[in-house]
């Protein structure tokens, strides 16, 4: 069964998060507290965490960079703030998606569908009826660069990468179409999905954050490279 831990203080929310999520048929385990939560995480090891950005004991964003220092697992930020920075912190400390409160149930429990199909897809699992089961397994290699899909690994010059899971959806994405000019708005559209909340500043930092793993020199890309006011090409 599908485990979700939620991470909510206000105990109205949790309680409807609860209960929604729950008649889809996933497992439900709550906590109001982050520092519970975190150890809940822990011991509990959820398939996706929906995690509140202010919550007492420790805040959304302290458990999100400590959960993402032990583990992959897909975190779906909560929060009350509505600024870009905000968004961009979160994304930041490793949060795969972001809803700003007040947000409709229907809407979350798309994304917490989308994300954990994604995952699903990325680990190999397939099942879906889209057939990019298939295109998720495939292995693709740049020289010292190996994109391992069935494994769902990256490596580089025989030493595996610790990516965050969306900038493994990225580095995938972007690989699968080497050689091509694309957008930010197409990246944002496929690797995140038509109903992501965040702006194409997101693509930027993921692009950041990937340079500072896959090139010898971050500030001179050869791999990921830019193409002023047009997007990115990767070159392999
Ligand atoms: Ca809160």
């Amino acid at each position: 069964m599908t485990k979700i831990l939620v991470v909510e203080d206000e105990a109205v929310l949790r309680d409807t998060l609860q209960y929604n999520l729950a008649r889809q048929g996933y497992e439900v385990i709550t906590s109001g507290d982050g520092r519970e939560g975190l150890g809940l995480a822990r011991r509990v090891k959820p398939d996706l965490m929906v995690l509140d950005l202010m919550l007492p004991g420790l805040d959304g964003l302290e458990v999100c960079r400590v959960m993402r220092q032990e583990n992959n697992t897909p975190i779906l930020m909560l929060t009350a703030k509505t600024t870009e920075v905000d968004k961009i912190v979160g994304l930041e400390v490793g949060a795969d998606d972001y809803m700003t409160k007040p947000f409709s149930m229907r809407e979350l429990l798309a994304r917490v569908k989308a994300m954990l199909r994604r995952v699903k897809l990325e680990r190999g699992g397939g099942g879906d009826a889209s057939g990019s089961a298939s295109d998720g397994k495939t292995r693709l290699v740049f020289d010292d660069l190996v994109l391992d899909g069935r494994r769902g690994e990256v490596t580089l010059a025989g030493r595996p990468l610790r990516l965050k899971p969306k900038e493994y959806e990225l580095l995938r994405f972007l690989a699968r179409n080497r050689g091509a000019v694309l957008s930010r708005d197409l990246i944002l559209e496929r690797v995140w999905g038509w109903d992501f909340a965040g702006g194409s500043r997101t693509v930027d930092v993921h692009v950041r954050w990937l340079r500072e793993k896959l090139e010898r020199d971050p500030s001179s890309p050869t791999r990921i490279v830019t193409v002023r006011g047009m997007g990115y090409r990767f070159e392999g």
